[in-house]
């Protein structure tokens, strides 16, 4: 029977995109170091950034002894072999601890289908990185009142190759959501969350269910970073914009280590 953690840390993710070169990402990671490092402790949450495939190594380089963590924003499910242009979960692992998988993003822009994510999941865990699984509903799933039909579907088939979510993170990003300023409330992310972490309990048991960290994404800043972590689910966030500035993605670390009641 496999086992799982016996805790959940709260865990900020900053989701680079396609927003930083090289050098600015490695600008970017040496400056969130030197004000992480210079401020108040912040050691009881998780931080991570996620930059572009090419900058991996630098940023890694950059972060190396800090407590900042590196993730990728994706890998290809084949371990090798004539995938022209894609990168391995082993490529990944030498520089990364943690890989985002099915962003709405590449669900939307790259048809990544749920079959093909979960096989993402599987192959993260074979080389031992921890999956950031991405789940999140349309604005239209929404107004039909199908949202938290719609979302347990999507985890569940992204978890369908697995009896093993321990070093699993899932995050909730309404994609009604994503970069646009408009933020879900903590009442609406806690109930989807926790409608989540039930549809986990009843596939995969209480012992993942209880310790799976589960972030809230879409529009998160410093200002409203506190009112989600603060919620009885609410484990971290997944950021986008506001990860793209030191002091921002700095603040939001910040302001969820004196509010998750996780602490
Ligand atoms: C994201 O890209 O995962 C995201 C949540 O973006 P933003 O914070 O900009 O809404």
């Amino acid at each position: 029977m496999p086992t799982a953690p016996l805790s959940i840390m709260p865990t900020i993710v900053g989701n680079w995109k396609m927003s930083v070169t090289p050098a600015s990402a490695e600008a970017l990671a040496g400056e969130i170091r030197a004000i992480l490092d210079a401020g108040d402790s912040v050691g009881c949450v998780r931080a991570v950034v996620c930059p572009p495939y090419v900058s991996l190594e630098t940023v890694a380089r950059t972060l190396a002894g800090s407590d900042v963590a590196v993730g990728a924003q994706n890998l290809h499910p084949e371990p090798e072999g004539a995938f022209t242009g894609e990168i391995s979960p082993q490529m990944v692992r030498e520089f990364a601890d943690f890989v985002i998988i099915g962003h709405s993003e590449r669900r939307a822009h790259f048809s990544e289908s749920d079959d093909f994510i979960a096989r993402k999941v599987r192959a993260a865990f074979d080389v031992g990185l921890k999956p950031i699984l991405c789940v999140g509903e349309s604005i239209s799933e929404r107004r039909a009142g199908d949202a938290e039909r719609f979302v347990s579907e999507q985890l569940l088939a992204g978890l369908s190759n697995l009896d093993d979510l321990s070093e699993l993170l899932v995050a909730y990003e309404p994609v009604w959501a994503i970069g646009t300023g408009e933020t879900a409330t903590p009442e609406i992310a806690q109930e989807m969350i926790g409608a989540l972490r039930f549809a986990v309990r009843d596939s995969f048991g209480g012992d993942f269910a209880d310790t799976i960290p589960f972030l809230y994404g879409g529009s998160v800043n410093a200002g409203n970073v506190a009112e989600l972590v603060i919620q009885d689910d609410i484990d971290g966030a997944l950021v986008g914009g506001a990860s793209l500035a030191a002091h921002s993605f700095c603040a939001i670390v910040q302001n969820a280590a004196k509010s998750t009641h996780r602490a």
